[in-house]
C-alpha cells in the first residue's frame, strides 16, 4: 500500500458524510485476541471514521434459509469453531444489540423478506473484527444473515436497498475474505505474516482490478473468471459480504484497500473501505 493510500485510508471524515462502508477479511478466528498488523489497521481504522450509531454487519458466518435480522436487545457472542485455545472461547463481546435498527432494516427492505431473528447473535465474522475496532463494546450490532438460496445478483440488489442506513449513521461491514480456500491452506507456512500460492495472488489481483474498475458485472459473476477464481472461491459464503460493501458504493467514491496480503496460501485479507 502506498503512503497516499494510506493517508487517505486513516483520515478522518466529516460527521455530515454517509458513513464509510467496510468490507474486512476477518481470516483466522484467533486475530480476535492476537496482535498483528491485520488487527493494528482495523483498530487504526476504527479511530478514523466518525462514531457510528449502530453497525450492520453482514458476516460470511451466517447463512440461512431466508434472509434475517438478529432483533435481539442483547446478542450473544457466537464462538462458531473449533480446536482453538481456550482464551478464544472465553472472549465475550458484549455489544448491545438494535431491536429498532432490525425493525428498520425488515421494513425498509423490499426485494426479499426479511425475518426478525431471537436466536442468533453475534458470530465470529463480526466480533472478531468489531472487538477490535470498538472495544468498548458500546456501539449496538445488528447482524444481517445471506439466503443461501439467493443468486449473487439477488444478494447484490438486495444490498443496494441497505444504502439509505449510510446516512442514519449507520456502519456497515461487510465481513468474509474474496480468497478463501481452506481445503488448500498451507499450514507449513501458517507462521509466515505473508505468503499466497501464484493462483491465489492472481485471482486476488483480478479481483481489485475488477473493484477499482467498477466492474460490476464481471464480480457478480464470479464463476465465469477463470480457474484462479474459482479456486479462490470455491463457495460462496466469505465472497458474498464483498458484494454487499460494494452494492453500498455512490458513484465518484474511492475505494481504499487495506491488509492486502495473502496468508497461509490460501486466504486474502484484503479489506477495504468505501468513502
Ligand atoms: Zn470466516
Amino acid at each position: 500500500m502506498n503512503q497516499r493510500k494510506l493517508k487517505d485510508l486513516f483520515e478522518s471524515h466529516e460527521s455530515t458524510d454517509p458513513m464509510p462502508v467496510l468490507f474486512v477479511g476477518h481470516g483466522n478466528p484467533m486475530n480476535a485476541i492476537e496482535e498483528n498488523e491485520f488487527v493494528l489497521n482495523w483498530r487504526t481504522l476504527g479511530r478514523s471514521i466518525p462514531r457510528p450509531k449502530a453497525i450492520l454487519c453482514i458476516s460470511a458466518h451466517w447463512e440461512t434459509n431466508g434472509t434475517f435480522v438478529t432483533a435481539m436487545p442483547r446478542p450473544s457472542t457466537i464462538h462458531d469453531f473449533g480446536g482453538f485455545p481456550q482464551k478464544l472461547y472465553d472472549v465475550q463481546y458484549p455489544a448491545p444489540g438494535s431491536p429498532e435498527l432490525a425493525f428498520e432494516v425488515k421494513h425498509n427492505v423490499m426485494s426479499a423478506t426479511v425475518g426478525l431473528d431471537e436466536k442468533w447473535g453475534l458470530d465470529h465474522g463480526s466480533w472478531s473484527v468489531i472487538r477490535n475496532i470498538y472495544p468498548e463494546a458500546d456501539i449496538p450490532v445488528i447482524e444481517l444473515s445471506m439466503d443461501y438460496n439467493l443468486t449473487p445478483m439477488k444478494h447484490y440488489e438486495l444490498a443496494k436497498e441497505l444504502v439509505q442506513f449510510r446516512k442514519k449513521g449507520i456502519l456497515i461491514i461487510g465481513s468474509g475474505n474474496i480468497v478463501h480456500n481452506l481445503r488448500m491452506i498451507s499450514w507449513e507456512h501458517a507462521n509466515e505474516p505473508e505468503f499466497g500460492f501464484d493462483w491465489a495472488l492472481r485471482a486476488n489481483e483480478i479481483f481489485e482490478s475488477l473493484i477499482l474498475d467498477n466492474n460490476l458485472k464481471d464480480l457478480i459473476n464470479y464463476h465465469a473468471l477463470g480457474r484462479e477464481v474459482q479456486m479462490a472461491v470455491p463457495s460462496p459464503d466469505h465472497f458474498i459480504p464483498l458484494l454487499y460493501a460494494l452494492a453500498l458504493k455512490r458513484e465518484n467514491e474511492s475505494t481504499l484497500f487495506f491488509n492486502d496480503k495473502l496468508v497461509m496460501g490460501s486466504l486474502s485479507m484484503t479489506s477495504m473501505r468505501i468513502g
